[in-house]
């Protein structure tokens, strides 16, 4: 190939870091100017600029940039800055690029398949460069993060979190495939918004959505085999409790929303514990949202007690209770409550407010999953602060304006006293002399590194034992060192070594459940987990 066009492919391209020897050896001469930069001075120059930028928005589009110009450097750019980073590519700087991304949109970096292709499904695969995939995500657009119906816009969540499956996870980038799946929307505005890039139309819903997610799956198996992970990502809670359960009998299945959450909130419950004191079975859960978040985290909570304590699930339910917006689950609503929520309604009087369902039932755990910003108002936190010692307050809601209360409301109307984590990143808190740095329950700890397992063991499918398994070796990373600072998570700078140790333990249950099929097992799994891992210093092309 010529020099030139190895300057315009994101796979090959190094920019001033050629050599001169590379430069002479591929017809390079004369297209660079000659100094000659290492990666590192790279990406100094990188975050430099970037941290010229003033909106997000702009730091997120010159990360876009990069990754299209030069892979390599974007994901060592992301690993080396990944603090600082992930909120651009990531939550919540994502969501306002799904938002405008029709405006902003330059090149598609994944994989399109609307009602139109329906019949054409494997035709259109068919047209993806890559052929050896092991992950894929998939989003319809429906509820993209807190933000709701974007459609055809969604597109960034499953691009962004296939970056993190490769900075994080160490899965190579050609063996990620990102897909939006369009079926219309119902977002008015984006129906009217003249640069919207999605079908004009409304949701197809019923046999003919059913039909094309049929259609898919059975395309994605025929084509990459049984042992590419699929991901389904911010769908609406109506499909993907469906999706999940149908699927999950024939294809290597996961939901982040649901199974991720979960996963990466027991695993904070489990750090908060040892702060607290006491066990999971002697708490009492209270949830504001009932969704695929909170119902997904209420049974995985419910699944660890039933391990520990050896007693049924159905009892072990009984510590949890969730409020959804039409008030408190309970078996009087049994009726009309989704079946999701069937498990939930316990037998209670009807409470219709989070206030008086929190004052009832004085729950030492309050989690906020609802997607309603400052919902835990001053008189609920403050509620929480008189029941408990050390209240355990999660705000889960995403983006940063939607989440139940700030990591500052938390600390201040609790006296210091709560143990608090967030979906969207706080700062560090100053509170009395004490400095806090609040945790992010980011799915972003687990899914790399839970993916990175099933990948590296071969897993056909996805067992909920695999989901505990990755919470306890998340819980067990965190340090009395974070507990000091009121954080229940590890730094996200340790990460890789964090998915590397989930991926272990994820790969561990694969076998001994009998789901892997790379055998024999290796020796370490954590070694050869870190041995698969993509590394992005740039390679001597000779
Ligand atoms: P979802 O399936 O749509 O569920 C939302 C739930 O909130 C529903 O049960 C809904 O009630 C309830 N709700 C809405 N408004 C309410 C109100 N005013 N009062 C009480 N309940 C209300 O959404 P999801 O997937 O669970 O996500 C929910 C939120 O969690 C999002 O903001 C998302 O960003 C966040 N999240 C965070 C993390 C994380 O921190 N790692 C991970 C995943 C999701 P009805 O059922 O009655 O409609
Ligand atoms: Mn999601």
């Amino acid at each position: 190939a010529s020099g030139y066009t190895l300057l315009r492919d994101p796979h090959y391209n190094k920019g001033l870091a050629f050599t001169l020897e590379e430069r002479d050896a591929h017809y390079l001469r004369g297209l660079l100017p000659p100094a000659v930069v290492p990666q590192d001075l790279q990406i100094k120059k990188f975050m430099h600029n970037l941290r010229q930028y003033q909106l997000p928005l702009q730091k997120y589009m010159a990360m876009m940039d990069l990754q299209e110009r030069n892979e390599r450097l974007f994901y060592k750019l992301l690993i080396d800055n990944v603090e600082e980073m992930l909120p651009v590519v990531y939550t919540p700087t994502v969501g306002e690029a799904c938002q405008k991304y029709g405006s902003i949109f330059r090149q598609p970096q994944g994989l399109y398949i609307s009602l139109r292709d329906k019949g054409r499904v494997l035709e259109v695969l068919r047209n993806w460069p890559q052929r050896k995939i092991q992950v894929i995500v998939v989003t319809d657009g429906e509820r993209i993060l807190g933000l709701g119906d974007l459609g055809s816009q969604g597109m960034g969540i499953p691009v962004g979190k296939l970056a993190l499956y490769t900075a994080l996870g160490g899965v190579r980038p050609s063996a990620c495939l990102p897909i939006t799946i369009d079926v219309g929307t119902n977002n008015e505005k984006l129906l009217n918004d003249e640069f919207y890039i999605g079908l004009r139309q409304k949701r197809a819903t019923g046999e003919e959505y059913d039909e094309l997610i049929e259609e898919f799956m059975c395309a994605v198996k025929q084509i990459y085999g049984e042992k590419v992970l699929i991901q389904f990502e911010d769908f609406a809670n109506h499909n993907a409790f469906d999706l999940l359960a149908k699927y999950s009998k024939t294809h290597l299945v996961f939901n982040d929303d649901i199974q991720g959450t979960a996963s990466v909130v027991l695993a904070g419950l489990l750090a908060a514990l040892k702060m607290v004191g006491g066990t999971l079975a002697e708490q009492t859960y209270l949830f504001l949202g009932a969704g695929e978040a909170g119902t997904g985290i209420a049974e995985l909570i419910a699944l660890e007690i039933s391990k520990q304590t050896k007693a049924p699930i159905e009892e072990c339910r009984k510590r949890v209770w969730l409020v959804d917006s039409k008030g408190l689950i309970v078996s009087s609503r049994k009726s009309s409550l989704q079946p999701f929520k069937q498990s939930w309604a316990h037998e209670y009087e009807p409470l219709t407010t989070l206030y008086d369902a929190l004052q009832s039932i004085k729950p030492t755990v309050l989690i906020g999953t609802s997607g309603v910003g400052r919902a835990f108002t001053k008189e609920i936190v403050e509620a929480m602060a008189s029941i408990n010692e050390r209240p355990v307050i999660f705000s889960l809601s995403n983006p940063t304006s939607h989440s139940e209360c700030t990591a500052e409301e938390a600390y201040t109307w609790t006296q210091g006293r709560a143990i608090f984590a967030s979906g969207s990143p706080f700062g560090t808190i100053e509170y009395n002399g004490k400095t806090f740095v609040p945790g992010q329950a980011n799915n972003a700890y687990i899914f790399p590194g839970f993916g990175l397992g099933l990948v590296i063991s071969g897993a056909i499918r996805v067992h909920e034992d695999m989901l505990l398994a990755a919470s306890e070796a998340l819980a067990d990373q965190a340090t009395e060192e974070n507990f000091a600072k009121g954080s229940i998570f590890p730094p996200l700078t340790g990460i890789r070594k964090i998915s590397a140790r989930i991926a272990a333990a994820v790969a561990e249950k694969a076998y001994e459940l009998g789901l892997a099929t790379r055998l024999p097992p290796p020796k370490d799994l954590e070694k050869y987990a870190e041995s698969c891992m993509y590394t992005p210093v740039y390679r001597n092309y000779r």
